[in-house]
C-alpha cells in the first residue's frame, strides 16, 4: 500500500519520456502524440529528448566552431512544424527556430573568440535540442487537441554548474518542479519538457551528460511522487543482452532497481545509469516501452521484480575502457595509500569502476578519455603503473546470483577461451563483473547469452501477460511436474510451491502448477479467472463439496527461494500460505484414501492485497453445498475462534509554503500531522473480550517539500485492527482529528466470529482473512501451521515438524466435521 488516493484531483500524475528515435520525423511525431493521448487519464508530464542525431550535430558544430553541418538537423524540424502544425503555429515555430540559429552562431563565434568556457558555451549550444523538440512537441499536440503547455526544463531541474554532466540539487529540484507543474496538472494541462538539460542556482544553462533525458524523467517523477515514469525508446523494454550484439536477445518482463541500476552502469544504454536512484528513492515503477510498438509489455523496473531464483536475467557490457594497475610495495599495511590514490580521480572526476586488489597491487578500470595521461602521470608518483587500452567491462545481472552455486563456474566455463582480468563479485548481490579485451567482447557476450539465457533451463518464459498500469509483465514456471502418481509429501510441495514466485498479480504460473499436480491427483480442477491472467483454483471429487480446504496463492513481496535445514524450510510463502497449501493438499489425499471423498480444495488469488480472489470465488455456485470452510492461515496449529477486522485510514493535512526561516508566515502541514497524530495515539480505543483490544499502527507517513520549506502537504497512513464495529471507532477517530486533518477511509473490514470444534487447541488471531469475503461457504474454521511472527519477513519460514502436525490437524478436523456431518444427516 502506498498512501494514494485512487482518484479525483490528487492522482499522481505519470511521467512520459520520448527518446530521440521516438521523435525522428513527423510519423514519430504523430506515434507520440497518440500515446499521449491514451495516457491522458494518467495526468501525464511528458519529456523529451532532442530529435536522434541532433546532440551529436550540435556538439560537432562546437567542436568544429561552425554551424555549417547543423542545417540539415534545423531543417528536420521545420518539416515536422508544416506538415503537423497549422500555418499560424508553424511560422511561430519557424521564428524560434530562426532564433536559435542566430544564438548558436553567436555562441560559436564568441568560442572561437575565446570568449566564455568551452565547457559552459557547449552546454549552452547542445541545450538547444531538447529546446526546440519539446516546444515543437507542445506545439503538435496542442494542434491535435490536448492542452499541452511548453515548461523550460531550466526552471525545474536545478543543478550544480559542472559543464557537462551537472549534478542535480535534487530538495530544489523538487520543489521548484512542484512550483511550477503542479498547478499546470491542477488546471488539466499536459507539461512538456526538454529533457538532458537544466541551469545552476545562478541560472546558467547546464546538461546531465550524454542519455540525460532518461534521469531529467526521473528526477521529475520523484519530485511529483509520480505514479510511474514511463521511458518510451525504440526497443521494448530492457533485453536479456545489447540487440546490436546478440540479435535474440529478448525482452526482461521485470527488473528489480538493483538489477537494472547494475545493467545501466554497465553498458545497458537503453536507461541512464543514474535514472533509477530518483525512482527508488521514492518506489515508483520505471517502465521501458517501445513507441514504435507500443503494445508490447516491455520491461518494469520495481522493488517488487519477480524475481527467476538463481537465473541470470541479463549480460551487459561496456567497451571503451582501461585497465590501470598500480604496483607498490607502500600498500602493504600502509594507512593512507588508497586515499591519496583514489584522491587522484577525485580531482581529476574521474569514475572508477571496477576494483580489485592484491596484497601489493591494485586494479581498475576507468572509461577513456582525455584526462587519462594527467591521471596516469599523477598516479605514477605512488607506484608503478600498468595501462592496458581497449578492454571492455561484461556484467552479468540477476538477483539471487551470489547465493547461487555453480553461477560464476558455467560463466568462466562458456568463455574458457577468452582471456578474463579482474573478477569482481559480491560488491552487489546481483551481478558478476570481469574484464576482457574489447575485440573479444561481443564472442564472450554472444556465448554467454546463448549459454544462460537461450537455453530452456533458467531461461524465463517469454510470454507476458498484457500490459496494465503499475503491475509488472509476468515470469511462468516450466518445472518438471511433482511425483506424477504419488501423493507429495507437503514438505517437498512446499519447497516446489516456494520456487515459482506469486507476489499478488503475478499467480498465473503457481495456479497452473498446482492445477496440474491436483489433475494428476484425480481431482476435477477449475481455473477461477478473479482477474484477468490471474487464476484461482477449484479442485474437486466426484462427491459433493462439504468440507472445503482453502488459502491463497498470493505471496507479499519481495520473493526469495526455498532452503532449508534440519528444522525448517525458507522461503517467500514458506508459512503464508505455500506451507499450508501444501498441507491441505496431503491432508486431502490422506483422507480420500480413507474413504472421505466429499472434499474439495479452493485455493485464491489476492488474499495480500485486495482480496479478489476471495470475492470472486464467493459467487461461485458450489460454494452453497459447502458446510464448512477450512480456511488456512499461519496460526501455530490453533484453531482460531475469532480474527480482529481492519480499518484502514488515509490521513492529509495542509500546509501553506513558505521559507522556513520565517515559520510564522506560514503553517506546516507536518507539525499539524504530528499533533494530530499525537492526540490519535492517545485515543482509548475499544476492546472487546472475545477479541482483546483494538490497535492502530500509524504505517506511513510522507510529505513535505524541503528541509527549508514550510511544508505545504503532509499524510499518514493508519491501520487499526478492530475488535468491534468501526462505527465506534470511526467516532473516536474524528473526535481526535477535530478537522485538523482530512479522513479518508480506505477499506473497513469487521471482526470475525469463527467456529470452534471441541477437542482441539484454540486462540484469537490479530490479522484479516478472506473469511469475511467467503460468507456462503457455510461455517469458517480457521487454522494452519507456522507463525503469523514469521510471515511477511525477510527470513520467512515454516517449521517441518509444525508442517507435519498441520497435515495431520487438518486430517483430524475434517474426520470430525465429517462424523459431525454423518451424525446431523442421521439425526435429520
Ligand atoms: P533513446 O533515444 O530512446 O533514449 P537510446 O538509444 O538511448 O534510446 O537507448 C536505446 C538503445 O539501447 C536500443 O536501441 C539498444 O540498441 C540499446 N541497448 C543496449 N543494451 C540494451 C539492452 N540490454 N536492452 C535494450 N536496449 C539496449
Ligand atoms: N539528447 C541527449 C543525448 O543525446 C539526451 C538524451 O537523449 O537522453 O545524449
Ligand atoms: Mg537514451
Amino acid at each position: 500500500m502506498t498512501g494514494r488516493s485512487p482518484s479525483g484531483e490528487s492522482t499522481p500524475p505519470t511521467v512520459l519520456k520520448f527518446g530521440g528515435t521516438s521523435v525522428e520525423d513527423a510519423a514519430a511525431f504523430e506515434r507520440v502524440t497518440e500515446i499521449v493521448r491514451a495516457e491522458r487519464r494518467a495526468r501525464p508530464v511528458v519529456v523529451v529528448s532532442a530529435m536522434s542525431g541532433v546532440t551529436d550535430a550540435l556538439l560537432a558544430s562546437v567542436d568544429a566552431a561552425s554551424a555549417a553541418d547543423l542545417e540539415p538537423h534545423l531543417e528536420r524540424h521545420r518539416v515536422v512544424a508544416r506538415c503537423l502544425l497549422d500555418a499560424a503555429a508553424a511560422a511561430r515555430f519557424e521564428a524560434e527556430l530562426e532564433a536559435a540559429r542566430e544564438e548558436i552562431g553567436r555562441l560559436l563565434e564568441r568560442a572561437s573568440q575565446g570568449g566564455g568556457t568551452l565547457p559552459r558555451v557547449r552546454d549552452e549550444v547542445v541545450s538547444f535540442g531538447e529546446r526546440l523538440s519539446s516546444s515543437l512537441l507542445a506545439g503538435v499536440l496542442a494542434a491535435r487537441d490536448l492542452p499541452a503547455s511548453w515548461v523550460d526544463a531550466r526552471r525545474c531541474i536545478v543543478t550544480n554548474d559542472v559543464a557537462g554532466r551537472a549534478d542535480p540539487d535534487f530538495p530544489e529540484t523538487c520543489a521548484r518542479a512542484r512550483a511550477q507543474l503542479s498547478p499546470l496538472l491542477a488546471a488539466g494541462r499536459i507539461p512538456v519538457l526538454g529533457g538532458f538539460i537544466g541551469a545552476s542556482a545562478g541560472g546558467v544553462t547546464t546538461t546531465l551528460g550524454r542519455g540525460g533525458s532518461d534521469y531529467s524523467a526521473a528526477l521529475l517523477g520523484a519530485a511529483l511522487d509520480a505514479e510511474e515514469i514511463q521511458i518510451w525508446t525504440d526497443v521494448s523494454g530492457v533485453l536479456t543482452a545489447d540487440p546490436r550484439v546478440v540479435r535474440n536477445a529478448h525482452t526482461i518482463p521485470t527488473l528489480s532497481y538493483a538489477e537494472a541500476s547494475e545493467l545501466a552502469y554497465f553498458g545497458a544504454k537503453v536507461l541512464h545509469p543514474k535514472s533509477i536512484q530518483p525512482a527508488l528513492v521514492r518506489g515508483i515503477p520505471v517502465r521501458i516501452v517501445n513507441s514504435r510498438a507500443p503494445q508490447d509489455s516491455g520491461t518494469v523496473v520495481a522493488a517488487e521484480a519477480e524475481l527467476w531464483p538463481g537465473t541470470v536475467k541479463s549480460i551487459a557490457h561496456k567497451t571503451g575502457i582501461t585497465v590501470l594497475q598500480i604496483t607498490s610495495a607502500r600498500m602493504l599495511g600502509a594507512y593512507g595509500f588508497l586515499r591519496a590514490l583514489f584522491e587522484v580521480f577525485d580531482r581529476h572526476r574521474m569514475p572508477v569502476d571496477v576494483v580489485t586488489t592484491s596484497e601489493v597491487s591494485l586494479s581498475l578500470t576507468v572509461e577513456d578519455g582525455a584526462a587519462l595521461p594527467a591521471v596516469v602521470a599523477e598516479l605514477e608518483t605512488l607506484g608503478e603503473v600498468r595501462v592496458e587500452p581497449r578492454r571492455a567491462i561484461i556484467c552479468v545481472v540477476g538477483e539471487g546470483l551470489r547465493t547461487t552455486p555453480g553461477i560464476a563456474a558455467r560463466v568462466f566455463e562458456t568463455i574458457r577461451d577468452i582471456n578474463v582480468s579482474l573478477i569482481s563479485q559480491g560488491a552487489s548481490r546481483v551481478n558478476l563483473t570481469f574484464v576482457v579485451e574489447e575485440g573479444q567482447a561481443r564472442e564472450a557476450v554472444t556465448r554467454l547469452h546463448a549459454a544462460l539465457l537461450e537455453g530452456p533451463a533458467g531461461r524465463p518464459d517469454r510470454r507476458t501477460a498484457g500490459r496494465g498500469r503499475g503491475r509488472g509483465g509476468r515470469s511462468r514456471s516450466a518445472r518438471p511436474p511433482v511425483r506424477p502418481s504419488a501423493g507429495p509429501t507437503a514438505l517437498e510441495l512446499t519447497r516446489r510451491l516456494i520456487d515459482i514466485p506469486s507476489v499478488s498479480g503475478d499467480e498465473e504460473a503457481v495456479a497452473r502448477f498446482l492445477g496440474g499436480q491436483l489433475e494428476q491427483l484425480g481431482y476435477g480442477v477449475e481455473y477461477l479467472e478473479s482477474a484477468p491472467g490471474r487464476p484461482g483454483l477449484f479442485a474437486t471429487t466426484d462427491a459433493a463439496p462439504r468440507i472445503v480446504f482453502c488459502t491463497h496463492l498470493d505471496t507479499v513481496p519481495p520473493f526469495f527461494a526455498s532452503s532449508e535445514d534440519d528444522e525448517f524450510v525458507y522461503g517467500r510463502g514458506a508459512c503464508d500460505a505455500k506451507g499450508i497449501i501444501a498441507a491441505q493438499i496431503a491432508a486431502a489425499h490422506r483422507l480420500r484414501a480413507e474413504g472421505i471423498r466429499e472434499l474439495a480444495l479452493l485455493f485464491v488469488v489476492d488474499e495480500e492485497k485486495g482480496s479478489i480472489g476471495a470475492r470472486a470465488a464467493n459467487g461461485h455456485p458450489a460454494a452453497r453445498q459447502c458446510r464448512w470452510l477450512v480456511v488456512g492461515e499461519p496460526t501455530e496449529n490453533k484453531l482460531a475462534t475469532g480474527s480482529k477486522g481492519s480499518l484502514r485510514v488515509l490521513l492529509r493535512t495542509d500546509g501553506t509554503g513558505g521559507h522556513s526561516a520565517y515559520p510564522e508566515r506560514g503553517r506546516s502541514a507536518i507539525h499539524t500531522l504530528l499533533d494530530v497524530l499525537a492526540d490519535v495515539r492517545a485515543i482509548a480505543w475499544p476492546a472487546a473480550p472475545e477479541f482483546g483490544e483494538t490497535t492502530c499502527n500509524v504505517g506511513i507517513i510522507g510529505g513535505g517539500a524541503g528541509a527549508n520549506v514550510i511544508a505545504p502537504d503532509a499524510r499518514a497512513e493508519l491501520h487499526i485492527r478492530l475488535v468491534t464495529d468501526a462505527a465506534p471507532v470511526r467516532a473516536l477517530l474524528e473526535g481526535a482529528v477535530r478537522g485538523r486533518a482530512r479522513i479518508e477511509y480506505l477499506s473497513a473490514t469487521p471482526p470475525v466470529r469463527l467456529t470452534a470444534v471441541p477437542g482441539f487447541d484454540t486462540c484469537v488471531v490479530g490479522f484479516t482473512t478472506d473469511v469475511p469475503h467467503l460468507s456462503n461457504w457455510g461455517a469458517p474454521l480457521l487454522v494452519g501451521p507456522g507463525s503469523i511472527h514469521d510471515a511477511h519477513t525477510a527470513g520467512e519460514r515454516i517449521a517441518k515438524a509444525d508442517l507435519e502436525r498441520g497435515v495431520e490437524l487438518y486430517v483430524q478436523l475434517a474426520r470430525s466435521l465429517h462424523a459431525d456431518a454423518l451424525a446431523t444427516e442421521v439425526r435429520a
